[in-house]
């Protein structure tokens, strides 16, 4: 049984390496696009407290941050590599208590089927201060403090040295779907052809060109992010909680005073993997507004990346209509780091037509596709 995977950021990265674990034949092929989600990506797992209502997406989500708890020690006794990954708590602040007071009702409504979230507790000022010292005096929070983060660019990185390790080939190069007589018979890079049983697109923002020759017209849009890292000379961040501010913006911390705060939302880019003067200015002015004591630390890098999103922002997942051998899961948009390596593992099983996790008709691909 040979699959082929187009695309390696988290989503091909973890169909690989969960193929390469059954002992199946596996050949993922990278293109390494600047402006790749995954090498962009904050970082956090924290799906439970978020506004949005859609259930497919909430359990997609919830079993993503589930699966970490699974997967990192899987991952460890194959690789020696750091991936960040630490439960640090999330807390979400705010200077209207009752809106943390609803928001902490919820998170604990929500623990009731989801126990990973752990304990959820109020957050007195000073107690928020003590847990993020730049923060401003005036936000009381609500911790949860099952939340996480990790370094997506090493997860994936992670993820592939790990399916080589069971045998996977990682080929750099662009593919392109190789069809003969009608039907899918592998892929073609750097002028060779390699033949497969099973083609699997994992081609995040990208996927639409790859499907066009076959007159497939698949509908992933792009949204561009920009976002910053900071460092804090001479500050212990490794155990920092990550903030989740009542704007639509995030700042979260690794070891060794490393600070990443973003990011922008821009729908208009024309793939443009520019970092704008717009851009930085609204991240490090949102930023400075909720953590003053951030305003000396030093802006080493600013990293774009573009969120792929399906219709309806949900994720999908199945093979292509009309080419029962032709798979893909697409859509991850701003939470891909979390549901991704799940949903890797759910395309490994779809690949090898095991039974799934999930309920299928809740992702169809069909919603992304014209035909
Ligand atoms: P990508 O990572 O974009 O990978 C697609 C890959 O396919 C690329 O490497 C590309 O080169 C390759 N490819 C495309 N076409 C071809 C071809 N023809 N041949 C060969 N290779 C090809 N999610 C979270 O859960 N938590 C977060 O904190 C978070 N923060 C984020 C911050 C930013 C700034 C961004 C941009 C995203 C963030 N996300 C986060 C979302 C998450 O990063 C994405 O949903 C996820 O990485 C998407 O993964 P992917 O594998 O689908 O796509």
């Amino acid at each position: 049984n040979t699959h082929i995977i187009i695309g390696a950021g988290i989503l091909g990265a973890s169909t690989a390496y969960h193929l390469a674990r059954t002992g199946d034949n596996v050949i993922i092929i990278d293109r390494q696009d600047p402006g790749q989600a995954t090498e962009a990506a904050a970082g956090i797992v924290c799906p439970w407290i978020s506004q949005r209502r859609n259930k497919a997406w909430y359990s997609l989500a919830k079993n993503g941050a589930k699966y970490y708890k699974e997967l990192i020690p899987l991952l460890e006794n194959d690789v020696d590599i750091d991936t960040g990954y630490k439960k640090v708590g999330a807390i979400s602040i705010h200077t209207d208590e009752e809106k943390l007071e609803k928001l902490k009702d919820r998170a604990i409504e929500r623990r009731k089927a989801a126990p990973e979230i752990e304990e959820v507790e109020k957050l007195s000022n000073n107690e928020t201060k003590q847990l993020f010292p730049p923060l401003a005096a005036e936000f009381q929070s609500v911790k949860v403090s099952g939340a996480a983060r990790v370094n997506g660019k090493r997860l994936r990185t992670a993820l592939l040295q790990a399916a080589e390790k069971h045998g996977a080939i990682l080929i750099y190069g662009e593919a392109i779907i190789a069809v003969s007589d009608g039907k899918i018979v592998g892929a073609k890079v750097n002028g060779e052809l390699y033949k497969a049983d099973k083609v699997i697109v994992t081609a995040g923002v990208w996927a639409n060109e790859l499907f066009e020759p076959l007159g497939v017209k698949f509908k992933v849009t792009a949204q561009k992010a920009q976002i910053a890292h900071l460092h804090l000379p001479e500050t212990e961040t490794g155990e920092w909680p990550v903030v989740q501010p009542p704007n639509n913006q995030y700042i979260l911390t690794f070891e060794k005073g490393k600070v990443v705060v973003g990011a922008t939302h821009e729908d208009e880019h024309d793939f443009d993997t520019r970092v704008t003067a717009g851009g930085i200015h609204e991240i490090l002015d949102k930023a400075l507004m909720v953590a003053p004591g951030l305003h000396h630390s030093t802006l080493t890098e600013v990293k774009v990346g573009f969120r792929p999103f399906t219709p309806g922002f949900l994720p999908v997942i199945g093979s292509i209509p009309g080419h029962s051998n032709l798979l893909a899961a697409n859509g991850l948009g701003a939470s891909g780091l979390t549901a991704g390596p799940f949903l890797g593992q759910q395309l490994a099983k779809l690949s090898r037509k095991e039974l799934l996790d999930i309920d299928l008709s809740l992702y169809d691909i069909e919603q992304a596709v014209d035909i």
